[in-house]
């Protein structure tokens, strides 16, 4: 797949001075919350109106969406506040009936992305449609699959391209619903600078204060949109109860934020600036978060030397460690000096960590 200025005319057309936004409520659930929510965000930078109409639950039994009926609901939100309106779609028939009611724009969910197959019959449906669609990344963390599912997309003729990064499963338990994983959205901005890349904090977050921080992040990180679930009555939602923020929290939220000026050679530095700056932050983050975790393994290790009575310093396995990470460090352009510093002061915390438990 080429990376296509073209990719991106429906969102340069919009011409925001402020990065584009999604908003809505998770699942449409009646005709009257989504008018209500819909005329609450009239009126905002608010570009596009979503509800989920067809949802794809984790369990039978939980309420799986309206259907094609909600479809019409979404043709008079359009019609009373001029607002955009979108939808997921998860096979070819929610693609016919989708296109058959004008919908303005169409995603495709993350737990469609992660099939191939399903990729595909969306595709066909899709074929040589002028609306945008938009990608959510798989449920795991797998670039590759994302940027197929994209690509199938884009052969089936569909031009007007956007992609949503809403986090990705994790079998460890962390502070997010779903692992942002930013440095791959970094790689995938570096490899497809042109597609539109919307960031979805709130199923990245599944709570609703934390979305305020993620959006931030995104923002710092050059993404072009923010997709957030807005409901008039968060906590009585019948999906994603917890990660909906109302209306007014959402303007505030906009309001808050802070969006990078217009271009300038100034700014233009400044943007670049902060951009990398994002990025060591991100990367001092996951350092914090490994040298933790390689922490936890050097404290399970000191529980077995103390079952068996084995000593805490074994020489022989350390400078093997040593040797083999001076010429890591030198592959990725670091000194020994360096390699050695920064090892010996983890190895210390190690042994520190080992004779506590030992000893304790
Ligand atoms: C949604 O946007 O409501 C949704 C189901 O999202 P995801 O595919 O990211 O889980
Ligand atoms: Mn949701």
């Amino acid at each position: 797949m080429e990376n296509k200025k073209e990719m991106r005319t429906w969102l340069d057309d919009l011409n925001l001075s402020h990065p584009l936004v999604i908003a809505g409520p998770c699942s449409a659930e009646t005709e009257e919350q989504v008018l209500k929510i819909a005329h609450e965000l009239k009126d905002t930078d608010v570009s596009y109106f979503r509800a989920g109409i067809w949802k794809p639950r984790t369990r039978p039994g939980m309420f799986e969406g309206v259907g094609a009926l909600g479809l019409k609901w979404l043709q008079k939100v359009r019609q009373e506040t001029g607002m955009k309106i979108c939808t997921e779609v998860a096979n070819a028939a929610h693609v016919k009936l989708a296109l058959e009611h004008d919908v303005d724009l169409l995603w495709i969910g993350a737990r469609s992305t992660v099939s191939p197959f399903i990729m595909q019959e969306i595709a066909d449906a899709l074929e040589g449609t002028d609306k945008p669609v938009l990608i959510k990344n798989p449920v795991n963390p797998d670039l590759a699959l994302w940027l197929g599912g994209i690509e199938r997309i884009y052969k089936a003729g569909v031009k007007n391209i956007g992609a949503i990064h809403r986090g990705f499963s994790t079998y460890e338990k962390t502070k997010y619903r779903n692992n942002p994983e930013w440095q791959m959205a970094i790689e995938f901005q570096n490899k497809y600078p042109d597609i539109p890349l919307i960031n979805d904090p709130s199923h990245i977050t599944g709570k609703r204060d934390m979305i305020f921080d993620v959006s931030q992040t995104a923002l710092d990180l050059n993404f072009d949109g923010l997709m957030i679930e807005t409901h008039y009555d968060p906590d009585n939602a019948w999906s994603d109860a917890s990660q909906q923020v109302t209306p007014k929290t959402l303007v505030q939220i906009m309001k808050d934020l802070k969006i990078r000026k217009e271009t300038d050679p100034e700014v233009d530095y400044n943007k670049q600036l902060d951009n990398l700056r994002a990025q060591i932050d991100v990367v001092d983050n996951q350092i914090i978060e490994l040298l933790g975790k390689r922490m936890k393994a050097a404290d399970s290790i000191g529980a077995l030397k103390k079952q068996k009575n084995v000593a805490v310093l074994q020489s022989k396995r350390w400078n093997e460690i040593l040797g083999k990470m001076v010429i890591e460090g030198e592959s990725q352009g670091l000194s020994e000096e360096f390699i050695l510093k920064m090892f010996k002061a983890i190895h210390q915390e190690s042994i520190n960590h080992q004779e506590k438990i030992i000893n304790g």
